[in-house]
């Protein structure tokens, strides 16, 4: 008997080493398959020998034509990476840079036969997941924008390919001057500029009439259906919808656009609960999310195959427009909404607003719907809506945002005098970056299309307001700290005041919560009670910053803790996050000469240097709500807010947020993010900007002493 097993074990084994040496084997030819099987691989040869022979190059294809993935390769392959000279390629999206490179080190390491690639890497805000080996780094437009401060003309790239060019992201239109400027005086740098099929004769005019390389999609027809009459609650018409392609229609994997986080796990949960209520009467539906801040283990599983007999829906943000490719997709069903950012130059408030989205991106979502097989997209509005309420295009982000952030980083640029002299020494004067040695920089920009006036004008005076440039608009000390760091102007300017108040410790822990965007407390729909008696523990007098730090605070003491986390319905991977975020901020702080010191639990110190950067941001007490300082615009404390009972009389606010039902019929504004200040702060710390008779308050009458004292210093 035991020599019968010990023979059926070896056996066995053997068999699963053969097995596993074949599925290795299998996986790596089907990678190949697929990779062959791409629209793009048979231009291969084309492409390359287009790239050789001009130095910028527009490239067109559909999504999933493997523009992306597949390019870079090839010019790997082809040698554009001797000596170790990198290319590069920039992604709006961070989840996009992840994701892609993910799919690219895959495909190269089972060719190489390694487990990871390290020739492959990624660059985000907060993560830097490459080596030194790193020769093909995926990135986002805004990482790449940021290594222009350490290497003006890009010295380390063979390639660039700014992909996603369609999306005309704030970034990605700064990289255009940016890159098209270097290309002058680096003759040997290749320009890539990939985009789906939208606007690329545009691109190639920007780029002095770069030749357009186009690689003919393959695209099955997609019948489109519209609702008769317009739906009031989208988000239930997507579970609806969802539920009636699952129990009526032939195989094939649905794909939902929502707008953001919130929605897309409302929309989860509502699927995932319908089905339970259903169970055996329904075949598996598999429910996966996909959003900027889903952590990426999560993200990667959109791409795992559906299981045998089940029906995968994914419910997207607008990353799946063109960014990522998800093979499979039968059926998309698009409410016809996206979340953009929006700006009012004349008051300079910027918000997210839940707006109708483009036809153009109406058609791309309904194009993802035909790629494997004839598709369907259900539009959950009427084609009166579609051809009468939507814009043709989406509007480029450098006409509906802050400039403050490039601006701040254009002025760094520039300032650099070694900078200045080194390329005064390459290019020819004209050149923009020479100009921008002087202070006229900004005007004299290769944009695409130019930011209105007044929104550049306004940025160059909040950045004079926090300090940053003095009154010719020349960078100053405190201004060139602020750019090294990779936050938002009013974010680096308070961490920097936190240095005169003594209270950077605290201050860096606010910074980094902050930038986990409204996902620290979890709030699940069956345990709400729960949830918010767990919240309301965490209130601190004071404001929602202080409660921020209080949570964190007690997490570190935690032991960062997940039971903690788990206890007290807070989320333990944005905590992660924030830890994170935290560690990297710190250690920015040596080189901007910053001391990491605590102000040990008093927090009119940490009040102050939040007034510091924020104070754009005020807010008063008046009839049926709050209004902003200088704009009398009125706004609300959002419910969620440790101040929402308490309503103080002045209020220093971090974002402000539009929430809309009903095709923005009811459209409300909520501060998100809300510290109590002491009115008198706002002349401390912003002398020159507010004047105190625009501060005049019948209850408090403190008047400052020595204005203009805090901006010498902090100059
Ligand atoms: P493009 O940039 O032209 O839109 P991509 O290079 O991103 O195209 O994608 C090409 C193909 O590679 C997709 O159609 C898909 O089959 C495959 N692919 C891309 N990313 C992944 C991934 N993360 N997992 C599995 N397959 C992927
Ligand atoms: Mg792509």
């Amino acid at each position: 008997v035991s020599t019968a097993i010990t023979m059926k074990g070896t056996r066995s084994d053997k068999d699963e080493a053969e097995s596993a040496l074949s599925q290795a084997e299998l996986k790596k030819r089907s990678m190949q398959e697929v990779r062959r099987s791409l629209p793009i691989f048979p231009y291969r040869e084309d492409l390359l020998a287009a790239i050789t022979e001009h130095q910028i190059l527009v490239i067109e294809g559909e999504t999933g034509s493997g523009k992306t993935t597949q390019i870079p390769q090839y010019l790997l392959e082809d040698g554009y990476t001797k000596g170790g000279m990198k290319i590069g390629c920039t992604q709006p999206r961070r989840v996009a840079a992840m994701s892609v490179a993910a799919r690219v080190a895959e495909e190269m390491s089972v060719k190489l036969g390694n487990e990871v690639s390290p020739e492959v890497g990624y660059s985000i805000r907060f993560e830097d997941c490459t080596s030194e080996r790193t020769v093909l780094k995926y990135m986002t437009d805004g990482m790449l924008l940021r290594e222009f401060l350490t290497e003006p003309d890009l010295a380390s790239y063979s390639v660039i390919i700014i992909d996603e060019a369609h999306e005309r992201t704030l970034h990605t239109d700064i990289l255009f001057g940016l890159i098209k400027d270097i290309a002058r005086f680096r003759p040997d740098l290749k320009v890539l500029v990939a985009s789906a099929t939208l606007d690329t004769e545009r691109f190639s005019c920007f780029f002095d009439d770069a030749p357009v390389f186009r690689i003919p999609g393959r695209r099955f027809p997609v019948d489109i259906f519209y609702t008769k009459a317009p739906e009031a609650d989208y988000l239930g018409a997507c579970v609806v919808s969802v539920l009636q392609i699952h129990v009526t229609q032939p195989p094939g994997d649905i794909l939902v656009f929502l707008t953001g986080q919130e929605e897309i796990e409302a929309c989860c949960e509502m699927l995932q609960e319908r089905c339970r209520r259903l169970g055996s009467k329904i075949a598996e539906l598999v429910v996966l999310p996909i959003y900027a801040n889903l952590p990426s283990d999560m993200q990667a599983k959109i791409f795992s195959p559906t299981p045998p007999g089940a029906r995968k829906v994914v419910v997207a943000t607008n990353i799946a427009e063109t960014s990522l490719t998800i093979d499979g997709i039968i059926y998309v069903i698009d409410p016809g909404f996206c979340k953009q950012k929006s700006y009012n130059a004349r008051t300079g408030m910027e918000s997210l607003i839940v707006t109708p989205c483009s036809r153009a991106s109406a058609n791309q979502r309904a194009g993802r719907a035909g790629r494997v097989a004839a598709g369907k997209c259900f539009r959950l509005y009427t084609a009166w809506a579609f051809k009468h309420e939507m814009e043709e295009t989406t509007v480029p982000e450098i006409q509906r945002t802050n400039l403050g952030n490039v601006v701040l980083l254009l002025k760094s640029l520039g300032r650099s005098e070694e900078t200045a002299a080194m390329l005064a020494r390459r290019c020819p004067p004209c050149s923009l970056l020479c100009v921008c040695a002087g202070i006229n920089d900004l005007i004299h920009f290769d944009f695409m299309d130019p930011p209105p006036h007044e929104t550049l004008v306004l940025a160059l005076e909040q950045l004079y307001a926090l300090g940053a440039l003095n009154h010719l608009g020349e960078l100053t000390k405190l201004g060139r700290r602020m750019a090294e760091l990779p936050v938002d102007p009013m974010l680096s300017k308070m961490i920097l005041a936190s240095e005169q108040y003594k209270c950077s410790e605290e201050v860096l822990t606010i910074a980094a919560m902050l930038s986990v965007n409204n996902s620290i407390f979890y709030r699940p729909k069956d345990k709400v009670v729960h949830a918010d008696n767990a919240r309301m523990n965490f209130v601190v007098p004071g404001g929602d910053h202080l409660v921020l730090l209080n949570v964190y605070t007690q997490w570190v003491e935690s032991g960062y803790s997940t039971q903690w986390c788990y206890e007290n319905f807070i989320q333990f991977r944005s905590m992660r996050r924030a830890r994170d975020v935290r560690d990297q901020l710190e250690g920015l702080m040596e080189r901007i000469e910053v001391e990491v010191v605590s102000c040990s639990g008093d927090n009119v110190p940490i009040r102050k240097a939040v007034t510091a950067g924020y104070f754009y941001h005020t807010a008063r007490l008046s009839k049926g709500g709050y209004r902003t300082v200088k704009h009398q615009q009125t706004v609300f404390v959002h419910p969620n807010s440790s101040l929402f009972e308490e309503q103080p009389r002045w209020l220093i606010y971090h974002e402000l947020v539009f929430t809309t039902k009903e095709f923005m019929r009811q459209v409300t504004a909520a501060l998100l993010h809300v510290i109590e200040i002491d009115s008198g702060w706002l002349l401390e710390v912003a002398p020159h900007y507010y004047k105190s008779k625009e501060l005049e308050d019948s209850s408090s009458k403190k008047m400052p002493r020595k204005q203009g004292k805090a901006r010498e210093e902090l100059g």
